[in-house]
Order: structure tokens, then C-alpha cells, then sequence
């Protein structure tokens, strides 16, 4: 054996996986069972107490889950990982560790929709406050710091105009004001940016979205990059405190730099319950094997995409971070250099009806809520995801009347160009 460190492409293929002991098979198995039989009464019991690692019933854990776990975590150089039910599950079961009921995180207003929502509302009514900041103006997170802050949140590619986020700068702020900062890395994949070189403390993902990449299946990831000291302060008592639920043992000080996935995993997956199907598993693991390729096709694609249409006449505007005239050209250099996404937003001379006209003329560009599907896909986000907004707030983050969101896919560019050129022209 060589000493060299595997490179992404060989992390993606292999990490975690290993031929099945029992039959030899290659392809990892779909351990589609519920539960798994205990050695012995001993080993039952040490299971339970978090003595020793191993399966026990599928909604806390699963050998299928497990290797995307694993792999996820190579990916994205952290200490562990946990596969959950959906982007959203992972959000909800991240920040459960994180705040009490009074609490506050920052959150960049610059965020998927669903998560818009998610935090606004649903989070309201567990007694989690949300403050927003501008992504663009990094102040912004240091005037939004209050004793009650727990963490920051934000998108390393945002949603939906494909911005870039200074990373690093945000995570400066965190480490002064003593939290984690989490980023939802859904949009650039690790094979665009890694978060946690920049200094991000947890990596989220939606896996629905370019991970497993063939828009078949549901799936979230949490990742602990094992960097933050949980036992400050007292800050985060589901890490640092004696838990009642586990013999009153103490997770910061038993499971150390991958203390967070744990928590994740024993206290949120197990007690909220949004277990990840090992199909899902499966599915998403498959996808993970081509993500180097069709990440760059996906890039590629964009870029003439979105060059096609800074040229066209009916286009008002092109917002593509891998454009050279772009506001956050400079800050994809520094973070995605192989490219900047497949995400990104335009808009029409116009406005609101023509955005709704172009979404129904286009055949090859499928109309619906997604991204990061092989296939094409569109939406005009003021009339669908963020309908819910009023039109301050739309243009503010990035979804004004006159937006069309593009999700590019890996077919041939000439006929995604040819798609647009029709649409826009009749
Ligand atoms: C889709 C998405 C989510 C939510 O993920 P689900 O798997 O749909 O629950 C969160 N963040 C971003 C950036 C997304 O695109």
C-alpha cells in the first residue's frame, strides 16, 4: 500500500464502503431491517448505555446509513457525520442541540426558502429566535450578537441568486462571539468549497440536491468538523451536562472532537425520530460516486448558460458568481475555483409576467421546485417558494418579481441554449 492520502474522486468511490464480510458483495448492501439481534444480554446493555458502538434499531442508526456517513464526512473533512430524513430534519435535529427555549441564532437572509420558513415560523413555536443578517455586509452578524446567540447559520452558495458567501470572514465573528457557525453547503457540494478549510463548525446538507443528484430521493447530513469546545460557559448543556437519558454522562467529555454528531445521533435522531430510509441511503450513495464529474459538468454547463443569456436582449440582468463581471466573482476565485455552481438567477426587461411566460414556454427545463437534478430545471421564485414573502423581503433575498431561478443540469449545453433561445424569443 502507498502512503499517499486518497484524493476526492477515490473518497468518493470508496470511503466507507468495504466488500460485505458475509457475502463479498461490492456494491454496499441496503440493510433494509428495522432491528439487529444482540449478542448477548451484556452487549444489549452496553449498547444502550453508549459503552460501545454498534446497531440496534434503524431509527438511531443503520449499516447502509453508516457508509454514507462516513463518506459524507471524508468529503468534507469532518469527524463524523449523521444521515437524516431530509435537509430540513438535519436543520431541525442540529439546532435542538444547540438552543433552549428564549434562545437566538443568526441566520443569513440570503437562505433557500424552505428554510426562510422553516426558521421564521416553525422554529418560533419551539422557542427559537431567528435574527437576520446580511451576508453582504459582515457587520451585520456582529450587530446581531446577544448573550442569547447559539449560533450562526448561513449558505456557502446562496439560495437563490448563487452568491458566495465570505466563509471565513462570518466564521471570524462566530469565533468571537463563541459560537458555531454552521453552513448549509447544499448548493456547492464539497467538491466545490469545503466549509470546514474555511473554518465552519457543522456542515449541513439537503442530500436531495446535487449529493444524491438525480432528484429520486429525500435525504440530510450533518457534519461535525470535531472544532468547538462545547464546555464553556455551560452554553450547551445537552453537550456539556450530565444526561439523565445515558447513565448522567457527560457527551463533550466522553465523545470529544465527534461529541456533536453524537448528540445529534442519541439525542435528536433518536428522541425526534426523522430516521433516513437505507433505500434513500442507497440512492444517495450511488449518486456520491459521480459527484466529481457531474459537479464539473453541472459547472461547465452553467457558465455558457449564463453567458448566453448576459447577451441576450429580453435578459435585464445575469446574477452567476462565475461570470467575470459579477459582484462575487472575486470571492468565488477564493472559494470555488473549479466553479461556481449550477444555481443562479436573471432576470427579465419584462418583469413578473414575463418570468411566469418564459417558465411555461420552456420543454427541455423542467418547471418545478428543486435543484440540483441531472435535468435542467426552472422556477420563478416570487409566484412559487418565495410566495410567502412580501416584496421587500423577496427583493432582499434575491426572489423580486422579476427573478427566474435556474437549476442547470448535465445535458448538452447547445440544447439548453437552444431551450432558452426559443423560450425567450416567442
Ligand atoms: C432543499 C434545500 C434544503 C432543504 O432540504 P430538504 O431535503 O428539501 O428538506 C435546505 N437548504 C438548501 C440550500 C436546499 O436547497
Amino acid at each position: 500500500m502507498s502512503d499517499r492520502l486518497p484524493g476526492f474522486s477515490t473518497l468518493a468511490v470508496h470511503a466507507g464502503a468495504q466488500p460485505d464480510p458475509t457475502t463479498g458483495a461490492r456494491a454496499t448492501p441496503i440493510y433494509q431491517t428495522t432491528s439487529f439481534v444482540f449478542n448477548d444480554a451484556d452487549h444489549a446493555a452496553s449498547l444502550f448505555g453508549l459503552q460501545a458502538f454498534g446497531n440496534i434499531y434503524t431509527r438511531i442508526g443503520n449499516p447502509t446509513n453508516a457508509v454514507l456517513e462516513e463518506r459524507v464526512a471524508a468529503l468534507e473533512g469532518g469527524t463524523a457525520a449523521l444521515a437524516v430524513a431530509s435537509g430540513h430534519a438535519a436543520q431541525v435535529v442540529i439546532l435542538q442541540q444547540l438552543l433552549q427555549p428564549g434562545d437566538e441564532f443568526i441566520a443569513a437572509r440570503k437562505l433557500y426558502g424552505g428554510s426562510i420558513n422553516q426558521f421564521t415560523h416553525a422554529f418560533k413555536s419551539f422557542g427559537w429566535n431567528v435574527v437576520w443578517a446580511d451576508p453582504d455586509d459582515i457587520a451585520s452578524f456582529e450587530r446581531a450578537v446577544t448573550p442569547r446567540t447559539k449560533a450562526i447559520f448561513i449558505e456557502s452558495i446562496a439560495n437563490p441568486a448563487g452568491s458566495i458567501t465570505d466563509i471565513e470572514a462570518i466564521s471570524t465573528v462566530a469565533r468571537k462571539a463563541g459560537v458555531p457557525l454552521i453552513v448549509d453547503n447544499t448548493l456547492a457540494s464539497p467538491y466545490l468549497i469545503r466549509p470546514i478549510d474555511h473554518g465552519a463548525d457543522i456542515v449541513v446538507h439537503s442530500l436531495t440536491k446535487f449529493l444524491g443528484g438525480h432528484g429520486n430521493s429525500l435525504g440530510g447530513i450533518i457534519v461535525d468538523a470535531g472544532t468547538f469546545d462545547w464546555s464553556t460557559g455551560g452554553k450547551y448543556p445537552m453537550l456539556s451536562e450530565p444526561r439523565p437519558e445515558y447513565h448522567g454522562i457527560r457527551l463533550q467529555e466522553t465523545f470529544g472532537n465527534f461529541a456533536f454528531a453524537i448528540a445529534c445521533r442519541v439525542l435528536g435522531l433518536r428522541d425526534l425520530g426523522p430516521a433516513l430510509s437505507p433505500f434513500n441511503a442507497f440512492m444517495i450513495l450511488t449518486g456520491i460516486e459521480t459527484l466529481p464529474l457531474r459537479m464539473q459538468k453541472h459547472c461547465d454547463n452553467a457558465k455558457a448558460v449564463a453567458e448566453f443569456l448576459a447577451g441576450h436582449p429580453a435578459v435585464a440582468s445575469v446574477s452567476y458568481a462565475g461570470l467575470a463581471s459579477d459582484k462575487y466573482n472575486q470571492l468565488a476565485r477564493k472559494y470555488a475555483p473549479k466553479g461556481a455552481g449550477a444555481v443562479f438567477t436573471f432576470s427579465l426587461k419584462g418583469g413578473y409576467d414575463a418570468g411566469v411566460n418564459l417558465v411555461s414556454k420552456l420543454q427541455l427545463f423542467s418547471h418545478l421546485a428543486n435543484v440540483g437534478d441531472t435535468r435542467s430545471l426552472v422556477i420563478h421564485p416570487a409566484s412559487t417558494t418565495h410566495s410567502q414573502l412580501d416584496d421587500a423581503a423577496k427583493v432582499k433575498s434575491g426572489a423580486g418579481p422579476d427573478v427566474v431561478r435556474l437549476s442547470v443540469g448535465i445535458e448538452d449545453k447547445e440544447d439548453l441554449i437552444a431551450d432558452l433561445e426559443q423560450a425567450l424569443g416567442a
